[in-house]
């Protein structure tokens, strides 16, 4: 029997860094925005519980009990009192370790189709609660559409969402660790005499204005609004996106930022037309790997099929 379930990408269309918590982790106003970017996660019975990575760079994901998806299973099973046999086969088109969570939707997806695979029928509560408990952008890799996360991103509330919007994507090579890039802000705000502790840091807001423009779908408005606290950390980690942001923006784009900790670059643009244009500029100026059309909001996890056998 095997159930395929499909989950898409995100961008961070505001990302508002608080200081560090004593353990480690940052407060954050997250306005998470799921695009037409998807891994496909096919759960199958098994004796043991595998795992097979195919699709673009699949040698560098985990194909062990490591793989995020991994343990999402191993979560619900143990939640249900039950052994972890499954077979998870990812095949994905989300970038690795780029700043769109690409682990984090493996993992909302081979959640979703455990339960169906094993009849467990969980609510939407119940398994958010699991994603919460496996990082802090699953629960919106399950919810897709627009979201507000607030704490480490993972209490989320749903947002109201208009489009299609036009987005590229711009695909860097090798990625970059979110952890290394937090490290990084950190360091930053430190050297710049600001301090990166609770204290030193203002609460992370939500801008109302952009809410507003997410919400209505208004593209221009939208574009002078993008925000990313992570951008000039993930710049100072790798100064060549500064010339993939100049190259999209050149060719037309409305705006242009660092998807949450990158090295994705994400260039919001007008139309399809533009979309096109955009994508070419970037793939013959040789300052990404290669560039991706698509549009937003998108849905989130979603049962391809029904359990078959
Ligand atoms: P985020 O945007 O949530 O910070 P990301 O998109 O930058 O994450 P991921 O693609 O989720 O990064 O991968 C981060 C690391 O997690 C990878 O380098 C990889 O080693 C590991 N990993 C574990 N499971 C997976 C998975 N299913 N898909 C991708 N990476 C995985």
């Amino acid at each position: 029997m095997s159930v395929t379930v499909r989950v898409p990408a995100k961008v961070n269309v505001q990302l508002a860094v608080g200081g560090a918590r004593p353990d480690g982790f940052h407060e954050l106003a997250n306005v998470f925005l799921a695009v037409g970017l998807y891994d496909e996660v096919t759960a199958t019975e098994s004796t043991a519980l595998e795992v097979v990575v195919e699709g673009r760079d699949a040698d560098r994901v985990p194909a062990d009990s490591s793989n995020l998806a991994a343990r999402a299973a191993t979560a619900l099973a143990h939640r249900l009192g039950r052994e972890p046999t499954v077979r998870l086969r990812l095949v994905k088109d989300i970038p690795v370790a780029g700043g769109m969570a690409g682990g984090s939707a493996d993992a909302a997806g081979a959640l979703l189709a455990c339960d169906a695979l094993w009849g467990a029928g969980l609510s939407r509560t119940e398994l958010l609660g699991i994603c919460a408990e496996l990082g802090s952008d699953v629960p919106f890799s399950l919810v897709g559409g627009a979201a507000l996360g607030r704490g480490r991103g993972e209490r989320l509330t749903t947002l109201e969402v208009g489009g299609p919007l036009h987005w590229v994507f711009a695909v860097a090579d090798g990625g970059l660790s979110t952890p290394e890039v937090y490290r990084e802000c950190d360091r930053l705000r430190d050297a710049s005499g600001q301090g990166a502790g609770v204290a030193d840091v203002p609460e992370p807001q939500a801008s109302p204005a952009l809410l507003a423009a997410l919400a209505s779908g208004d593209a221009p408005a939208l574009a002078g609004l993008l925000d990313n606290d992570l951008q000039p950390a993930a710049l100072s980690l790798r100064p060549s996106l500064r010339r993939t942001l100049e190259t999209g923006r050149e060719a037309g784009a409305l705006a242009g930022l660092v998807s949450g900790s990158g090295p994705t670059c994400a260039f919001l643009v007008a139309d399809a037309e533009a979309g096109r244009t955009v994508a070419a500029a970037l793939e013959s100026s040789g300052h990404c790997r290669t560039a991706r059309h698509t549009l937003s909001p998108a849905e989130g996890a979603r049962l391809l099929t029904a359990p078959s056998r």
